[in-house]
């Protein structure tokens, strides 16, 4: 029986018959599934690596063509921040789901992986307010899975000088207001009204923050600012609108973080 081992985090966990659970990993070679046997009597080194958001070095063995199975580990970050705030937990569930979503097995997944560690930790360390975390996760998301938008300048005129800029999400583009404002067939209301919502207003300093996005450096990614007020409200929603338009569904855990945050 051969031993192998793995770096990964734990980013689904299901709970199978009375005794074992399934864990979901992404490691940086993609997404895999273990099976923790026993999981709720586990001994000392499987139980510290069974919880989901663990990042750890799981140990693992192989016996016919049946999931492989979790053997040991030890946690490299439990990331026990989260565990003391249900509204951080839940957003944790959500970057998780958006790391299944995005991810496969066998498939290349290192910046995924890098994205997904630092956001964790940016929220379960409260080194960044948490909505700007998200948001730059999302766009940044979007950019790794080839939805980038085009954020040079309006994508009708040209111009890079406006009050303000709107996202057309589904085009990936910039419209500037007066383009906006010339074309009432673009601000007219539909019937649908997700389609209405589907130009993003962004301010001037939300677009500069959506540019540095797009290419900042993954390990500096969170080291940007926009102050609290409408216009970040603005940009929050429009990374959100743009990562789930394109990915064409959402997520529970997502449903969950806004319920809690409309409650506080
Ligand atoms: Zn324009």
């Amino acid at each position: 029986m051969q031993h192998e081992a793995v770096d990964g985090v734990v980013i689904r966990v299901k709970d199978f018959g009375d005794h074992d659970r399934y864990l979901t990993l992404l490691t940086k070679s993609g997404r895999m599934t273990l099976l923790a046997k026993g999981a709720h009597s586990l001994k000392g080194g499987q139980r510290g690596v069974s919880q989901l958001y663990t990042y750890g070095n799981f140990e693992y063995y192989r016996r016919g063509a049946t999931l492989p199975i979790l053997k040991g580990g030890s946690p490299i970050q439990p990331f026990y921040g989260l565990s003391t705030d249900l509204e951080k937990l839940h957003l944790a569930a959500y970057f998780c789901d958006l790391a299944y979503e995005l991810s496969d097995e066998g498939e290349e997944s290192e910046e995924l992986l890098r994205l997904l560690l630092n956001a964790l930790y940016a929220v379960s360390q409260d080194r960044y307010p948490a909505d700007l975390v998200k948001a730059a996760l999302e766009f940044r998301l979007s950019a790794i899975s080839g939805y980038a938008p085009d954020v040079g300048a309006c994508d009708l005129c040209h111009t890079v000088d406006a009050d303000y800029f709107y996202l057309d999400v589904m085009n990936g583009a910039l419209i500037c207001s007066s383009c906006l404002s010339k074309r009432s067939g673009i601000k007219a209301p539909t019937d649908d009204p997700s389609e209405a919502s589907l130009l993003c207003r962004l301010s001037p300093s939300a677009l500069m923050a959506l540019r540095y996005l797009i290419s900042a450096p993954a390990e500096r990614l969170f080291a940007f600012s926009l102050e609290e007020g409408r216009e970040r409200e603005e940009f929050c929603r429009a990374a959100e609108t743009y990562l789930l338009s394109h990915l064409e569904r959402g997520f529970d855990s997502l449903q969950f973080y806004h319920s809690l945050q409309e409650k506080g």
